[in-house]
């Protein structure tokens, strides 16, 4: 069944998008959500509902991302793009402190990001998953208040649940989607048929019942509901990647000498790409930095890869020099360690890194190449 079966549920008109978008900023809030962009659907300020990519779907496969017309008008027709909420969670590049020479020494300030609240529209049930990670990874309690904690706070998250899976997803497999998981403060299921195109929304928070009820539209009956319901079922059974999330991590803990990793180093270009486009990937790195007068420093924060040959270094030099290495780590990792590390997988079957890999790597079909018997032919 979908996640909407609970609470307050309503029935709306696709224009009432628009009135959402009003609502959220009436109530301060910029809202964020998905735009084409230079050929991608990527996140973007949106100010009206006219602002969002209607009738626009996405192709995507192994190394492919293309944006095509649909024959419909669907506001949500289409699963991740390259952007996910990380970026506006974690940004790519943040300013830690600043320091000003005097004649009395060094004066450091500490930086307070700016914190406005945000709505993310458009939450695919993998990213909400996603976001989930990376507080555990990013919210623990021995990390003090930190700027994600604070931004964190100041999301409202309207949650759209998929339709459209890509054939690059695999969230049915990862326990991820395509049916919201909990969390989120909306959560919308977009039904496009040819002779109805309606918005079943259900409220999963205070203040998310109060933005619903500014909405209009009716009440959702149980058909509704059950026709909601179809809209995800329908999408999983689309789905044709899929991961064995559990049985991999001890696959992956047992093979870390398996020829496959030799295979996929010939191909990999350790171009960072897959970690880029993660939503759990969290990796930084601080980056100290002076003017040429020597009185201004400034100290940033930048994501990282474990891709980058510097990721590893310690003093007598890279501890992962070569791609395969690389590669072992981040996949292990993210399928395996992660469990230890952090109870959960670290992959919620998203497909990015299978879409925006310039080489077309494939983690699920590297996952069942690993530990196979292989045929010796002398
Ligand atoms: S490893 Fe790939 S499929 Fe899994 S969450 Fe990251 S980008 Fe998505
Ligand atoms: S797997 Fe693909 S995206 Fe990732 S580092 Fe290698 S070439 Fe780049």
């Amino acid at each position: 069944l979908s996640s909407i079966q609970d609470g307050d549920v309503r029935v709306v008109a696709p224009e009432a998008v628009d009135d959402l978008i009003e609502v959220l900023i009436r109530r301060g809030y910029h809202v964020i959500g998905p735009i084409v962009r230079d050929g991608a659907l990527v996140h973007g300020e949106l100010t009206s509902g006219r602002d969002l990519p209607v009738g626009v779907g996405a192709e995507q496969d192994a190394g492919r991302y293309r944006l095509k017309e649909r024959a419909d008008r669907a506001l949500f027709g289409f699963a991740v793009g390259p952007s996910s909420w990380k970026q506006e969670l974690l940004p790519q590049r943040e300013l830690v402190w600043t320091g000003e020479r005097s004649g009395e020494g060094w004066t450091f300030t500490s930086t307070s990001p700016r914190t406005p609240p945000v709505a993310f529209l458009g939450v695919r049930p993998c990213d909400l998953a996603a976001i989930a990670i990376q507080d555990r990874v990013l919210d623990r309690q021995e990390l003090g208040p930190t700027p994600y904690r604070a931004r964190r706070d100041r999301i409202f998250t309207v949650v759209v649940e998929c339709g459209e899976p890509a054939a690059t997803c695999f969230c049915a497999s990862a326990g991820t989607g395509p049916a919201a998981g909990p969390g989120g403060d909306l959560v919308v299921t977009e039904i496009v048929e040819p002779d109805r195109h309606e918005l079943v929304v259900g409220a999963r928070s205070q203040r998310g019942a109060e933005v619903l009820g500014e909405l209009g539209g009716r009440d959702a009956t149980v058909e509704d509901r059950a026709a909601a319901a179809a809209v995800t079922e329908a999408a999983a059974a689309r789905m044709e990647r899929s991961v064995d999330i559990r049985g991999v991590a001890s696959l992956l803990a047992r093979n870390p000498e398996d020829p496959r990793w030799d295979d996929v180093a010939a191909r990999c270009l350790a171009c960072a790409n897959c970690t880029l486009v993660c939503p759990t990937c969290f990796c930084t790195t601080i980056v100290d930095t002076g003017d040429l007068s020597g009185d201004h420093a400034e100290r940033w924060s930048r994501w990282a890869s474990c891709f980058d040959l510097d990721f590893s270094h310690m003093a007598s030099g890279a501890v992962r020099p070569a791609t395969r290495s690389r590669y072992r780590q981040w996949l292990t990792h993210k399928f395996s360690s992660w469990w230890e590390q952090f109870g959960t997988s670290g992959c919620v079957g998203c497909g990015r890194c299978i879409a925006w890999c310039p080489v077309g790597i494939d983690v699920t079909e590297e996952l069942a190449a690993i530990g196979t018997e292989r045929e010796v032919t002398i």
